[in-house]
């Protein structure tokens, strides 16, 4: 190792000297910008030997463009956390489409006859509907006159335009009372005419007279309560028995004389489509003593007939 000189000593000792001088304003003013930066490097390199912060000044430059890449890197890094939030909304976006299933299931009801039960309340102008059903009622020589709305919103039974018929047909009575809504009166009125009238001839030789009703509009809960009956809402015709132009009667019961008992096949094998459901005799004991018939919309258009 060299030895160092006393000459050597000195200048070394003077190159101190003048170092220590030149920085220690340099220093100080290093203070004044510690003062106002609070994140440079701790003061601590101030106490670093005097001829090593020359070198050290420059790099600080360096530094501060490092720590923009170290940022530069993490941006492009938080655009990697981003996509997930965009990864949510399209969680989000396969909900709506599940909601978009239903409404195939609507244009399937659309070629389906419409729903003839509603829960609305009246309008204050009969919709173009309710005025064209009675006026295919006019036209079937039906009479009926207008009632005023059924509406129990605690039970749930509701006809907004009810009709009360008078007769079923140009020369069809009807039991008194007869409440329904005017599809349902349509499709009894078109099936008293079409098949009631003409099984009637076929079977004893005479016309229909009239039809006994059991009941139409009734509000109250279909037996077993677990939903509201079709009466509740004008939409169904419970028929207890057929009187014939002769005075003849045809009562529907379990085990009726075998003529009648041709009819009323007749008669209950074909209103099951023109009627969504029918029920009677060994249904249920419920219907052994008269016919169901209603119009309540079905799957597909299918029909419930036992
Ligand atoms: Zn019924």
């Amino acid at each position: 190792m060299a030895t160092l000189s006393f000459s050597g000593f000195c200048r070394l000792a003077l190159l101190l000297a003048a170092a220590t001088l030149v920085i220690t304003p340099a220093m100080a003013r290093h203070h004044h910008h510690r003062s106002h930066k609070s994140h440079l490097p701790p003061a601590g390199q101030s106490a670093a030997p005097a001829p090593e912060t020359p070198a050290a000044a420059p790099i600080p430059e360096p530094r501060p463009a490092e720590e923009p890449d170290r940022e530069s890197e993490l941006e492009p890094q938080t655009p990697v956390v981003a996509p997930t939030p965009p990864e949510k909304p399209a969680e989000v976006a396969p909900e709506p489409p599940a909601t978009a299933p239903t409404p195939p299931e609507k244009p399937a009801q659309v070629n389906l006859p419409p729903d003839p039960r509603s829960a609305e309340l009246p309008a204050d102008k009969m919709p173009q509907e309710e005025v064209a059903c009675r006026d295919r009622l006019k036209a079937l020589g039906v009479e009926f006159e207008e009632h005023k709305a059924e509406h129990d919103a605690a039970i749930g039974c509701s006809i907004p335009y009810p009709i009360i018929l008078k007769t079923l047909g140009k020369s069809i009575g009807i039991g008194s009372g007869a409440e329904l809504n005017c599809r349902m009166a349509e499709a009894a009125a078109r099936f008293a005419a079409d098949v009631i009238q003409p099984a009637a001839k076929a079977e004893f030789g005479a016309d229909l007279k009239s039809i006994t009703q059991a009941s139409a509009f009734v509000c109250r809960p279909r037996h077993g309560g677990e939903k509201l009956s079709e009466h509740a809402f004008g939409n169904a015709l419970d028929i207890a028995s057929f009187t014939l132009a002769d005075g003849k009667k045809i009562e529907i019961g379990p085990v009726p004389p075998e003529k009648d008992a041709e009819f009323l096949n007749t008669v209950r094998k074909a209103a099951c489509g023109p009627f969504k459901t029918v029920l009677g005799p060994g249904s249920d004991p419920d219907h052994a003593l008269h016919f169901h018939f209603d119009l309540e919309p079905r799957r597909h258009g299918g029909t419930f007939c036992q």
